[in-house]
């Protein structure tokens, strides 16, 4: 009859649905997505900000999440409040090393700014919420979730594969990577290869248009002013208005200096590629742009992500004086966070603003980058990221370089090639939490990097059947 075929016609698509539902969980469900994603909730939910840091509680998780497979690690540092964590893979090869390196350290959070608790490991509305969650305990996971499936599989590798979660990332690394590389280097044995944060990619809802692997980027120079004088009523106010006035003005004429755009060739290189990639007002500019630089037409059509790598830049970040409105302060202190093309000249900045500080505000150096070259891109590694993010999201993939800076100058500056990359799909609205309010993660793009992250390392690192 017409009515029960029509039923059973109901009844094979529904099955088929059904089939095809159980296809995707089987996929989706994977049972190791899961203890991915309790080890982050569980990682974000220890507070490793920085400062203080208090990594040791960071690294001891790891060590024992290491642990149940079975893979030694040993905690490393000279300050036991700020350990980080290494273990290795040995292969018997003398093939160069892969380091996957994270760091374990957060930037403090403003707790009344967020909407979720900063360090409660929330899982709600389809994320995992809090600080670290894509700056960078995300990576951490992944990359452990990488590194015990090597030993999980009992895979055979033709090269060592290191596991390393370092302290002090947010505040420089001198405590962390920095401190190793110069106490420990017998850890660093025959490492050829670092695959670290800094990556970029850039997704619209669900889908990535590009993916960034960071090769190269700025240096850091970060300052404090400091400017003294008499303290006292302020109705009496010495005449040249006392250490906030002097600090003030001095902060006004470093504000004024000017950095004019110029091309390097990493950021040439990134931008032509990007350029390539995209079908926008952007696209003929990226990959036609040369020295001179037409800064009117730059401006016009670059969003600030990209005019930033065209130029040294100089922030204001911090500022400290006084305590009420009728005293004049003995103190007042400024901080700048200056960010320079590789190419420039650290010192020559430094004196700049110096002089432009002029002779009352004191100018100290709290930390200076050294540039180091870009980490280059004819290699197995390189090639193998490439072509893996490109078939994972079949879009383009270009040597991007950052703003920021990272852990991996400090192996870049020992010959190292360090790659940064970001094995999660990131959407707009989300980029711009870490380092500010409700960081998260959406919990099925951690689950696809996780996985992205596995087969990158086991195609590297483990000998093919
Ligand atoms: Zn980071």
């Amino acid at each position: 009859m017409p009515f029960s075929r029509h039923r059973l016609v109901v009844l094979t698509l529904l099955l088929l649905f059904a089939l095809r539902c159980r296809e995707a969980e089987g996929t989706a469900h994977d049972p190791t997505d899961r203890e991915a994603e309790d080890a982050l909730v569980q990682y974000l939910r220890i507070d490793t900000s920085n400062p203080p840091g208090n990594e040791t509680a960071g690294a001891e998780f790891l060590k024992q999440l290491l642990q149940k497979d079975g893979i030694p690690s040993q905690l490393v540092g000279s300050d036991p409040k700020r350990q980080s964590l290494y273990a290795r893979l040995s292969s018997g090869t003398n093939e160069k090393a892969l380091l996957l390196l994270h760091h374990i350290d957060v930037v403090p959070v403003v707790a009344n700014e967020w909407t979720k608790p900063a360090f409660g490991g929330l899982r709600a509305g389809g994320y995992l919420w809090g600080r670290g969650a894509l700056d960078v305990k995300s990576l951490g996971i992944a990359e452990l979730m990488a590194f015990v499936n090597l030993k999980r599989r009992g895979l055979k590798l033709k090269r060592d594969v290191i596991y390393l979660a370092v302290a002090d990332e947010e505040l420089g690394g001198r405590h962390g990577a920095g401190e190793l590389l110069a106490t420990q280097p017998e850890l660093f044995a025959n490492v050829g290869y670092v695959l670290n944060e800094g990556g970029a990619n850039e997704t619209v809802v669900d889908a990535v248009t590009q993916w960034g692997i960071e090769v190269q980027q700025k240096v850091p120079l970060w300052l404090r002013a400091t400017a003294s004088g008499p303290a006292g009523h302020a109705a009496g106010v010495p005449s040249d208005g006392g250490a906030a006035a002097k600090l003030v003005r001095a902060l006004a004429k470093i504000d004024q200096l000017e950095t004019p755009y110029r091309l390097t060739p990493s950021v040439q290189a990134f931008f032509r590629a990007a350029g390539a990639a995209k079908r926008d007002d952007r696209s003929e500019l990226l990959r036609t742009l040369v020295d001179p630089i037409d800064a009117k037409r730059v401006d016009a059509i670059l969003p600030p992500g990209y005019r930033v790598l065209l130029r040294d830049t100089i922030a204001i970040t911090h500022l400290e004086a006084g305590r009420s409105v009728n005293s004049v302060p003995a103190k007042a202190v400024a901080e700048i966070d200056v960010r320079l093309l590789p190419e420039s000249d650290p010192n020559a900045m430094l004196e700049r603003i110096r002089a432009a500080a002029g002779k009352d505000v004191q100018i100290e150096v709290l930390l200076q980058g050294e540039p180091v070259p870009e980490s280059p891109r004819d290699n197995e590694l390189y090639r193998l990221l490439e072509k893996r993010m490109h078939d994972a999201y079949a879009v383009p993939v270009v040597p991007f370089v950052t703003a920021g800076t990272s852990d991996s100058r400090w192996f870049r500056k020992q010959g190292i090639v360090a790659y940064g990359i970001s094995p999660f799909k990131v959407n707009y609205y989300d980029a711009g939490t870490p380092h500010g309010a409700d960081e998260r993660i959406r919990a099925r793009f951690f689950s696809e990097g996780v996985h992205l992250m596995r087969s990158i390392v086991a195609d590297f690192a483990a000998q093919q059947p």
